[in-house]
């Protein structure tokens, strides 16, 4: 009697986070986290591979390759991942690369735990909106916060806290995100009067990531219940826990830059052709080109979140995407590619830092994977030799590798875990590749990002 109540109490399982912190790389294979240790000098001496950390491989197709609703509900068998089509070697990467996902699925996978269309915002192929990781979190008291080094509105962001037909509808979707969602922290890039190099525009970019909304342009002015923020200093000060929040209690921040913290900044004429372009960003060296100096670190903007979050003393839930890695493997931008990465690795090492001073991993669990692999990334001369590996050249280093594609592909990618259920990385691997072993679905990593929704 006793006994069954203690199942039933869930006082026999292991004990729930009370918070979860999911980072998520987005378009970042084995070979994205390999190239950033390579540089790093770090080579299985991450932060996320030390004591106590799980890992494990996860699976990442989609339910369709249509990007609407088709209506029927049904698995294309074409594009579940299996590993005699992902590692056949005559191939030449097509099945990889004309399968993949896209990060409107993906993360709608992890936050609702099913598979769906691309393009989708957790909205299932019969066109519903599902509960999305915003809604069980806040069904259950808790606070949610997203923060992106790309678009706020982005697809991953976005899928934590929105429900839509299309990522391509920005303007419904970052207004359901900011005057909808009542998520307490929404952060990333974009601002529609800034240029990818900081700069102030003289005209109006594109304010679409933003809802078209005037007050969310002006740190002055704030609406309703948010403080809105987008010097780098007010970043700095609320990682400090001392920015005014003028009586608010929500944030939205917007980095003073279009498309990405560093991404789009200025680059020299390294094929030295007498003209600047992306070209450069494809032969540039590892952190060739200056920083800009007036936007924040990942690692700074999550400290941010955690320290508005961390306010609700029923926990909460915090996404983190490092989501210009992906933009770089679409632009084939090898050396912009690992500075996003090594970006993204320093702010897991500022949120671990956080955690160990914040109840520790008894009471947080951080989960760390990725959305897709973006630009079919191996070694030098992996146009030849299939699945070569790629090469570091050392500390500091861009290390050997080369881009197969523009696009995504749908090959396994990493998943780490440490805290409260991470050890469901184990218990919910059940399929096995050759080369990564066991993996698991991305619609199971929804049952580890979920789980302090309770
Ligand atoms: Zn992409």
């Amino acid at each position: 009697m006793f006994l069954a109540a203690g199942i039933a109490l869930g006082l026999l399982s292991a004990p729930a986070p009370k918070n979860v912190i999911f980072f998520v790389m987005d378009g970042g294979g084995y070979n994205q986290y390999l190239a950033a240790s390579m540089a790093n000098d770090r080579l299985g001496k991450e932060v996320f591979q030390g004591p106590g950390w799980m890992n494990s491989s996860v699976s990442s197709y989609c339910l369709q390759m249509t990007k609407e609703p088709k209506k029927t509900g049904e698995q294309d068998p074409e594009i579940v991942y299996d590993p005699a089509k992902a590692w056949n070697e005559k191939d030449n990467y097509k099945w990889l690369q004309s399968t993949p996902t896209d990060s409107g699925a993906s993360a709608s996978a992890y936050s609702t735990g099913n598979k769906t269309y691309k393009h989708s915002l957790c909205t299932s192929d019969f066109g519903e909106a599902q509960k999305n990781i915003n809604d069980l979190y806040r069904a259950a008291g808790k606070s949610v916060g997203v923060v992106t080094s790309v678009e706020w509105s982005d697809a991953t962001p976005a899928a934590m806290i929105a429900h839509n037909l299309n990522r391509d509808n920005r303007v419904e979707v970052s207004r359901e995100m900011v005057e909808k969602s009542g998520a307490s922290v929404i952060m990333g890039a974009c601002h529609p009067w800034y240029d990818g190099h900081g700069r102030r525009r003289e005209k109006l970019g594109d304010a679409s990531w933003i809802g078209e909304r005037e007050y969310l342009m002006d740190g002055s002015k704030a609406w309703q219940d948010i403080r809105i923020i987008e010097s780098r200093e007010d970043f700095e000060a609320l990682a400090k826990g001392k920015l005014d929040m003028m009586g608010r209690s929500r944030i939205v921040g917007t980095v003073r830059a279009d498309a990405g913290l560093q991404i789009e900044r200025d680059s020299k004429d390294w094929n030295k052709d007498g003209k600047i372009d992306g070209e450069d960003r494809k032969v540039a060296p590892l952190n060739g080109d200056p920083f800009i100096k007036t936007v924040p670190s990942l690692g700074t903007m999550a400290l941010g979140a955690l320290n508005v979050l961390s306010k609700n003393e029923k926990g909460f839930f915090l996404m983190v995407e490092g989501g210009a890695v992906d933009h770089a493997g679409h632009y084939n931008w090898g050396a912009r590619m690992v500075e996003e990465a090594q970006d993204f690795f320093r702010a897991i090492e500022a949120v671990d830092g956080w955690v160990k001073r914040n109840g520790g991993y008894e009471n947080n669990l951080i989960v760390i994977t990725s959305d897709h692999e973006t630009g079919c990334v191996y070694g030098p001369e992996s146009d030849k030799i299939p699945f070569q590996p790629i090469q570091s050249a050392g500390k500091g280093k861009l290390p050997k590798f080369r881009f197969n594609s523009g696009g995504h592909t749908n090959v396994l990618i990493p998943v780490y875990a440490k805290g409260p259920g991470a050890e469901m990385l184990k218990t919910l691997s059940t399929k096995r590749d050759p080369v990564r072993g066991t993996y698991m679905d991305n619609t199971d990593v929804h049952r580890l990002v979920a789980s302090a929704a309770k």
